[in-house]
């Protein structure tokens, strides 16, 4: 058999074999409606009553905290658009960063055709926001400040827990999307004074559409969805019994092997960045330090991002890249351009996103890869030419 390497856990997870072995049963015999008096009604509401706790757990959080929503997009949408309707009366203005995931830069998009004020605070070189400049954004009329934990494409970790004692000091909500931190580092909404927070199981190795969002008590978030008594009449629809119980094995599992998971992925991350640093004209695109366990990005000089994701794909590697072709537009990657990339560099960006699954002969695979493609991709560059005789 030919071999294949994941290194894209950052786009999504394999299901874990604990989240899949929980989830069976909910989608065989156990299939009735939560909503429901009869037995099997109760069992799958006693099943989600047990995710919701365990959930809660794994985020420092209580049960009545936690809304399961259908994704971590699904999450952002009802905090932005919830948030907005409910204090537009106090005021409509939003601080948020220039390195966000669309689902929440696309949602603010939105709102702001709707009348809301976004401020968009920029990033450092590690794609990192100070909280000073949090705290000069904030006005009397900020409403909400959204900044996500950790970010997809080069795994920075912001400051939370000073953004969440400014926001908890001036009284402004602040929400965060943990979406890539939450099973991979550790997380307590209540250490870290965060009101809200977005998570999504398939990042953490649960099935994918199912997410969750904490609320915490006292925050009044309006119906996101209505019909049904659902969530609290909040998201209504028939739970998805057996991906809110996959997600929360998942996370209980991730939480409880995280330690451990986080220095194995920290090595072999290390190691690949070591490695991919060997070559010439390649960086490290993110915080050398403060960065997630599993991604390791990089900007390649004088090659298409592409074509190397191909070539990649070609000797069996999944990754992936911020050029402008992955991103499905003219132009490269925001995230990579915030951090002070040229178009050029970012056209030859490359994510590795490694997990618990990664090997150490997996990282050595990529590693082995890698440098002939490089150097065929640039051997077709004029710019690499250039480069090269200058
Ligand atoms: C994947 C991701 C999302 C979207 O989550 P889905 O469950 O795929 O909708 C949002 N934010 C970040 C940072 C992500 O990495």
């Amino acid at each position: 058999m030919s071999r294949f390497v994941y290194a894209d856990n950052a786009a999504t997870t394999k299901m874990s074999p604990v989240a899949r072995k929980a989830m069976l049963p909910w989608l065989e015999d156990g299939y009735g409606n939560p909503s429901a008096v009869y037995r099997i009604g109760r069992d799958a509401r006693r099943a989600l009553d047990g995710a919701r706790d365990q959930v809660a757990r794994a985020i420092g959080a209580k049960t009545e905290e936690i809304f399961f929503t259908g994704s971590g997009t699904e999450s952002n949408n009802w905090v932005l658009r919830g948030i907005c309707e409910r204090l537009q009366g106090k005021g409509k203005h939003i601080i948020t960063t220039m390195i966000e995931h669309h689902a929440i830069s696309r949602t603010l998009e939105d709102l702001e055709k709707q009348g809301f004020e976004v401020t968009v605070l920029p990033v450092d070189k590690y794609g990192m926001v100070s909280p000073h400049v949090v705290r000069a954004a904030i006005r009397p009329d900020t409403i909400l400040i959204t900044i996500m934990f950790a970010n997809n494409e080069i795994g920075t970790i912001q400051p939370i827990a000073a953004i969440g004692d400014i926001a908890r000091e001036r009284g402004v909500l602040f929400h965060t999307d943990a979406v890539q931190a939450v099973g991979h580092v550790p997380i307590d909404v209540e250490l870290l004074k965060i009101d809200l927070l977005s998570l999504s199981a398939h990042k953490f190795r649960g099935p994918r559409g199912v997410g969750a969002l904490y609320v915490k008590k006292g925050v009044k978030l309006p119906a996101f969805i209505t019909g049904g008594g659902q969530e609290k009449g909040h998201r209504a629809g028939t739970e998805n019994v057996a991906g809110i119980v996959g997600m929360a094995m998942a996370l209980e599992d991730a939480v409880q092997s995280m330690e451990q998971n986080l220095l194995y992925v920290t090595e072999l991350r290390d190691k690949l960045i070591a490695g991919m640093l060997q070559l010439p004209a390649v960086s490290l695109t993110g915080h050398p330090e403060i960065r997630l366990p599993g991604i390791a990005s990089f900007a390649i000089a004088c090659i298409e991002g592409e074509a190397l994701i191909l070539m990649l794909d070609a000797a069996g590697i999944a990754a992936s890249s911020g050029s402008a072709c992955s991103s499905g537009s003219l132009d490269p990657s925001h995230v990579l351009l915030s951090i002070g990339l040229t178009h050029e560099s970012a056209h030859g960006s490359v994510r590795l996103s490694l997990g618990e699954e990664t090997t150490e002969a997996d990282v050595d695979y990529i590693l082995e890869q890698i440098p002939p493609i490089v150097e065929k991709l640039r051997a077709m560059s004029p710019l690499w030419e250039e480069r090269v005789d200058a």
